[in-house]
């Protein structure tokens, strides 16, 4: 099969053929339909600091897909060849205090595949049946592409009650932008999002923000006003990692507001606690989805019309996961997703040699 593997500790990853893998007796094989591209996936191909102390190569990345079950492992009995599904990349261990306590998202031994194993940029990866998320067929491809990072999304989102409440999102990036609708369903009245990425802006406006900013041109003080706000914003979603960010989001919410951070801040943060402390804020830390609470919530979410559709905005052929790749890094793109069935390849190999060619070729 051919998977996109990183080779060695450096910039760039290779396309390989490699052995289709074969599942243990509680695993499967899924052939991969469609996978999409995280920022994870980026610091991986780009090779910084955090890749070089995590990652060991070769490996195959890529964490974020669907398709469908090619073959079970002796013991599985709950799916079956044919079956379409996603998966919870986030393994946990099973035995520390967390999971015993039935709480696998906090595991304290979680490991990742598409990190720390190898993961979905190929044509069949391997999973775990417990990890395993069988989808209902209605869902379209193309989203049950992107759960994992809808997921993320859909966690924060719902980690304070949003009905009735103005809603701070920083950060438009593919999640932040998922989160606004997420909010909206739950009963939200004013969701502002900022950035200062003005592509980012554009989807947070076609996902239904009801004012999407950038920061350094409109303080949100004066979004405040605006919306005829006078005591700030009751929920926070930190989406951008970002310092100034989360500052200027602890200054802009009301006295017993709660926030929850998402966005991975690539070092330490300085914050002034003195307002966490006298508006009596509650803050909390996301780390991927509630295993699996989340999983139930967001079918549900998609099933009642959810619409996340201006959050694809490119899909590749496999075979050109440099355009993908690069197109992310651009920062001009929502989510980009791999195509994995070879259709793709076809289509664009169809339309680089029209028949004439083709029939001058064979
Ligand atoms: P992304 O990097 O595509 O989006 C972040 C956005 O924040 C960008 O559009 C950027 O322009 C914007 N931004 C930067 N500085 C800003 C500022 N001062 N104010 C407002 N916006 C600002 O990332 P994504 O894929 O949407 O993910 C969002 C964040 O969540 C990232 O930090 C990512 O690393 C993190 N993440 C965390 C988890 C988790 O489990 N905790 C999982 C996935 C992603
Ligand atoms: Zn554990």
């Amino acid at each position: 099969m051919k998977a996109l593997r990183k080779m060695r500790p450096a910039r760039g990853a290779n396309l390989e053929s490699v052995p289709v893998p074969t599942p243990g007796p509680i695993e499967v094989l899924v052939r991969v339909r469609a996978a999409s591209i995280c920022g994870t996936d980026l610091h991986i191909y780009g090779w910084d600091r955090w890749s070089a102390s995590r990652i060991k190569t070769p490996m195959t990345f890529g964490h974020e897909f669907c398709g469908y079950i090619e073959k079970v492992g002796s013991e599985v009995t709950s799916v079956k060849p044919g079956d379409f599904v996603s998966a919870e990349m986030h393994v946990n261990c099973g035995h520390c205090r967390p999971c015993r306590m039935g709480q696998p998202h906090v595991c304290q031994n979680v490991k990742i595949i598409g990190i720390d194993a190898d993961g979905c940029f190929a044509e069949y990866v391997i999973i775990p049946i417990r990890n395993i998320w069988k989808i209902d067929p209605a869902i379209p491809e193309r989203y049950a592409a992107i759960l994992d990072p809808l997921g993320n999304a859909v966690h924060t989102a719902l980690s304070f009650p949003v009905l009735g409440e103005d809603v701070l999102i920083t950060g438009a990036g593919p999640i932040g932008i998922m989160a606004i609708p997420v909010v909206r369903h739950a009963g939200a009245r004013h969701i502002v999002i900022t950035d200062m990425n003005p592509f980012r802006l554009d989807l947070a406006r076609k996902m239904g923000a009801t004012l999407a900013v950038n920061p350094t041109e409109t303080p949100i003080t004066e979004v405040q006003k605006q919306l005829g706000m006078l005591e700030g914003f009751d929920v926070g979603l930190e989406m951008s990692g970002n310092a100034e960010a989360l500052r200027d989001m602890i200054a802009n919410m009301s006295h017993g507001g709660k926030i929850a951070i998402l966005g991975i801040p690539a070092k330490e943060m300085l914050m002034d606690w003195r307002q966490v402390i006298f508006n009596m804020l509650t803050i909390k830390g996301i780390y991927g989805r509630e295993m699996y609470e989340t999983w139930y919530k967001m079918s549900v979410l998609l099933e009642s019309g959810v619409d996340i559709a201006p959050v694809i905005t490119h899909r590749f052929a496999y075979t050109d996961f440099e355009l993908g790749l690069e197109a992310m890094i651009s920062g001009q793109t929502g989510k980009v997703i791999l195509d994995w069935t070879g259709l793709a390849c076809w289509m664009r190999f169809l339309i680089l040699y029209p028949s004439g060619q083709l029939a001058a070729q064979s």
